[in-house]
C-alpha cells in the first residue's frame, strides 16, 4: 500500500489530477490517497497558498501527485504554491523529460531530459524595490549546484551518457560561472559521460534545429523552466509534458503546465501530462513494470489517434481520453 498526497490545485489541475488518480487505481496497486488542497483558491480563503498543516500532511506520505496552481501577477503576499512546496520539502531536482510520441505534431527525434536546479537561481524569492528600481536576487550556491550536477550525471549514466551544461557564464560571470565550474568539477567523477557546454541562447536554438543531440541538459532554475517548455513544444505541447521534483527523501510529481484558465472547467484538458507524471511516480516507487505499462497505454491511445483532446487535434474530453488509456492499460 502506497500512501500518496494528492494536491490538484487550481484550474485544470482539478481535472487532470483525478484522471491520473483513476489510472493509478486501475493498475491494481493499492493506494492510500490523502486528498489535500493548496493554491490560489486556498489563498483567497485562508491567506496562504499552502497552509502549514498541508505541508505536515504531505510529509507523512511517500510521494505527492500535484496538479497546477494559479499564480496571479500583482497579488501582494502571494507566492506560487508549488515553489513554496519545492522549498519546504527540499525538492532540489526538477526533472522534465521530453520524448517523441507517435503523433503527427510530435518531432520524431526527441529523447532528452531537462534537469533543472529547483530551489534557488532567479526563483530565489528574494526581491525588493529601492528608489524607483526593482531587484530580484539570483542565488547560486556551490552546495546546490553540486547536488544538481551529481543528480544530472547519475541520470546520464542510466541513459545515453551525455550531459550538456547550459548557462550564460559569459555574461553572468559570478552566478553562472559558479554553476559551470562546479558542474565541470563533478563531471570529472564521471569519465564515461560526454560533457558539452552551451550558452542558453544557443541551446534554445539547437533544441529546435537538432534536438537529437541532447540527452541530459543540466541548467539553473529559470533557464530550465523555459527550455523545458520549449522541449514540450517539440513533442506535442504542454498537455504531453510530465515532471518530477525530487529531493533526498521525498518527491513530487506534476505536469509542467499551469492551471490553464482559458480551458479550465471545460473538461477538455489533456490528462496525458498528469498521467505521465503518475508514471514517473510509479518509477520512483520502484514499480517500473507498471510505469512502463502506463506509458505504453498512453502511446496506444496516441497511435490509434481517435480519442484525443483538442490540443492534439482531437475533439474528445479529458474523461474520454482517461477511459481510453485505462482500457488500453487493462487490455
Ligand atoms: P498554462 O500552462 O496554464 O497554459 C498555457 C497554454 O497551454 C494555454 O493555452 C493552455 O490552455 C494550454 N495548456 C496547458 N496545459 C494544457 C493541457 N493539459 N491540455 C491542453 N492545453 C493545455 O500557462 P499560463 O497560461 O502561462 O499560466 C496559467 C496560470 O498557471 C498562471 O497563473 C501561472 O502562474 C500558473 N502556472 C502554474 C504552474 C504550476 O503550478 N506548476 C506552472 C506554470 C504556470
Amino acid at each position: 500500500m502506497y500512501r500518496i498526497a494528492v494536491v490538484p490545485g487550481d484550474g485544470i489541475g482539478k481535472t487532470v489530477v483525478p484522471a491520473a488518480v483513476r489510472v493509478l487505481e486501475s493498475t491494481g496497486l493499492k493506494f492510500d490517497f490523502q486528498h489535500l488542497e493548496a493554491g490560489y483558491e486556498v489563498f483567497k480563503k485562508v491567506g496562504t497558498p499552502v497552509p502549514e498543516e498541508v505541508i505536515s500532511r504531505i510529509e507523512e506520505t511517500q510521494a505527492c501527485l500535484f496538479g497546477a496552481t494559479t499564480t496571479p501577477v500583482g497579488v501582494p503576499g502571494y507566492r506560487s504554491a508549488v515553489v513554496t512546496l519545492r522549498k519546504a520539502l527540499g525538492l532540489y531536482a526538477n526533472v522534465r523529460p521530453a520524448r517523441s510520441y507517435p503523433i503527427q505534431r510530435c518531432r520524431k527525434d526527441v529523447d532528452l531530459v531537462v534537469v533543472r536546479e529547483n530551489t534557488e537561481g532567479l526563483y530565489s524569492g528574494i526581491e525588493f524595490e529601492l528608489e524607483g528600481s526593482a531587484f530580484t536576487i539570483r542565488v547560486i550556491t556551490r552546495k546546490a549546484s553540486e547536488k544538481i550536477a551529481r543528480f544530472a550525471f547519475d541520470l546520464a549514466m542510466k541513459r545515453r551518457k551525455k550531459v550538456t551544461i547550459v548557462t550564460k557564464a559569459n555574461i553572468m560571470r559570478k552566478t553562472c560561472g559558479l554553476f559551470r565550474d562546479v558542474s565541470l568539477l563533478v563531471a570529472e567523477d564521471y569519465p564515461e559521460v560526454r560533457v558539452d557546454e552551451l550558452f542558453v541562447d544557443v541551446a534554445a536554438m539547437n533544441l529546435v534545429l537538432k534536438p537529437q543531440v541532447f540527452d541530459v541538459i543540466l541548467t539553473p532554475n529559470m533557464f530550465g523552466d523555459i527550455l523545458s517548455d520549449e522541449a514540450a513544444g517539440l513533442v506535442g505541447g504542454l498537455g504531453m509534458a510530465p515532471s518530477a521534483s525530487i529531493g533526498t527523501e521525498y518527491a513530487l510529481f506534476e505536469p509542467i503546465h499551469g492551471s490553464a484558465p482559458d480551458i479550465a472547467g471545460k473538461g477538455i484538458a489533456n490528462p496525458m501530462a498528469a498521467i505521465l507524471s503518475a508514471k514517473m511516480m510509479l518509477d520512483y516507487l520502484g514499480e517500473s513494470r507498471l510505469a512502463e505499462r502506463v506509458e505504453e497505454a498512453v502511446e496506444t491511445v496516441l497511435k490509434e489517434g481517435k480519442i484525443l483532446t483538442p490540443d492534439l487535434g482531437g475533439t474528445s474530453t479529458t474523461s474520454e481520453v482517461t477511459e481510453a488509456i485505462i482500457d488500453a492499460l487493462e487490455a
